[in-house]
């Protein structure tokens, strides 16, 4: 390819560029926001709330970016192996560690910069600050953006031999193909009801050895009787602890301190510590997130070659499972096993878009399958919903009790796993043995 254009800087955005570089000469990122400073912006003002990185979600960065674990430990971010990250149900009880698994005590602007800093290094990839407001079509395929520069608000166009929609949940992609006269991909949606709230405080020496402790809910741990409030916590950059809460529908956490701090005292008991003995810095910031969303690019029968999306603008799903940067990871991967074919870019990219739907599937069969067990959640339930959620339930108390299954249990929520992993009959059986002799 001469050019690929990315729209949308963040970290499904850099990701693609990342992959781009290998198959063209040039690679331009459209990004409106000014990320280069302090890594936040309004176009995803989710970047306030802690992210965690999944297991899956490092092993596709190391692929991609090599060596960015250690810089970002190097800057000044945690590495939560074994039990210095450790994790609890929202019944409060503790689980086993998972040897293999790690976590990473980092804000999302740090490891955000991080990947900027290391795809923007790369010879044929530049980031322009400008806006993309439309598509060009010609001969069937996308051909070029329509953009404005920030600050000058000049327009202009710029030509393309293939395009990512990388522009996250609120992507124009569906208007924007109407428009040139195709048709939109059908979405599916579910309604959540989620608020966020992460708040910052002062780290000492409060929890040696802790880098990371939540009691997130997990696949169906909506079945457990809830002791604790869910929250997490993880060690960050800059000594800091950055803590976050969560709750549906009506008990949304909101920004008052004085609440943020009651609440986190009837969480776990690391995060009842950082409550008592740490000083908050800086305001609570909350997020509302109304409700899951795939966009199903295989369902449709036309689509302009020349174009591919990533990331949010593909699917977001529940926060609270953690996916969503785990998601852009392996979509990059699918976009280089896509173009490592040979594929022609000015091709409608059905192989790419079949290749996400494996990946999404999987985490949205996951999200979807625990939100459906939250009494305020009302549907759609997918087919095998009741065998799904029946397996869920004895693998996640079984996981308590027994190694082999708690690793295949965390493999799976790692996205190192598909969940189908959860219903084979030997892991089933073995769980049924471990309750059978509790
Ligand atoms: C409250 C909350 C907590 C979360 N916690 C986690 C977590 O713990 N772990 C995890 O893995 N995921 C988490 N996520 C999900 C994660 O934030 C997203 O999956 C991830 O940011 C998706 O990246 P993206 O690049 O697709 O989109 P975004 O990060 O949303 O970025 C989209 C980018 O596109 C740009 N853009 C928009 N319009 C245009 C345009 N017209 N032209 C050019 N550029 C444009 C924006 O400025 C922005 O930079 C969380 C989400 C929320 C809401």
């Amino acid at each position: 390819m001469r050019r690929a254009v990315v729209l949308g800087g963040s970290v499904a955005g850099l990701l693609a560029a990342r992959v781009l570089s290998d198959h063209a000469d040039e690679v331009v990122v459209l990004e409106p926001d000014d990320l280069a400073e302090h890594g936040t912006g309004r176009g995803a003002p989710q970047r306030d709330q802690l992210h965690a990185v999944l297991s899956m979600g490092h092993v596709q960065l190391e692929r991609w970016l090599p060596g960015l674990t250690a810089e970002l430990v190097g800057g000044g971010a945690h590495l939560g192996e074994g039990p210095r990250a450790v994790r609890f149900f929202v019944d409060g009880v503790l689980k086993a560690p998972v040897p293999r698994l790690r976590m990473l005590g980092a804000t999302r602007p740090f490891i955000e910069q991080h990947i900027r800093r290391r795809v923007l290094a790369l010879p044929n990839v530049v980031v322009r600050r400008e806006r993309a407001y439309d598509l060009l079509f010609s001969g069937g395929r996308v051909c070029g953006v329509r953009f404005s520069a920030m600050g000058d608000g000049v327009h202009g166009d710029i030509e393309a031999d293939l395009v990512v929609d990388a522009m996250g949940r609120a992507s124009r992609l569906a208007a924007w193909l109407e428009r040139g006269g195709w048709e939109p991909p059908p979405s599916d949606r579910m309604t959540v009801d989620l608020g966020y709230a992460t708040a910052s405080f002062h780290r000492g020496d409060e929890l040696p050895g802790t880098v990371i402790a939540h009691s997130m809910p997990g696949p169906a741990s909506a079945y457990l009787p809830a002791r604790c409030e869910p929250g997490a916590l993880a060690a960050v950059e800059g000594d800091r602890w950055s803590v976050v809460l969560a709750g549906y529908a009506d008990y949304r956490p909101g920004r008052g301190p004085q609440e943020f701090l009651t609440r986190l005292r009837r969480c776990v008991a690391p995060l009842r510590e950082v409550a008592e003995r740490c000083a908050m810095d800086g305001d609570v910031r909350t997020f509302h997130f109304p409700e899951s969303r795939r966009r199903r690019f295989t369902q449709l029968t036309r689509f302009p070659g020349g174009l591919v999306a990533v990331g949010d603008s593909v699917a977001s799903v529940n926060p609270i499972y953690g996916q969503g940067l785990t998601l852009a990871t392996l979509q990059a991967s699918s976009l280089s096993a896509h173009l490592r074919t040979g594929a022609d870019p000015h091709a409608p990219a059905w192989e790419y878009f079949r290749r996400v739907r494996t990946v999404v599937d999987a985490a949205w069969q996951l999200s979807t399958t625990a939100d459906l067990a939250q009494p305020h959640v009302t549907g759609p339930y997918p087919r095998g919903y009741r065998l799904m959620r029946w397996a869920g339930d004895r693998i996640t108390t079984a996981s308590v009790l027994d190694t082999r299954v708690n690793e295949t249990f965390m493999d799976v929520v790692n996205m190192r796993a598909h969940p189908k992993a959860l219903t084979r009959p030997s892991l089933l059986l073995r769980a049924a043995r471990v309750l059978a002799a509790r």
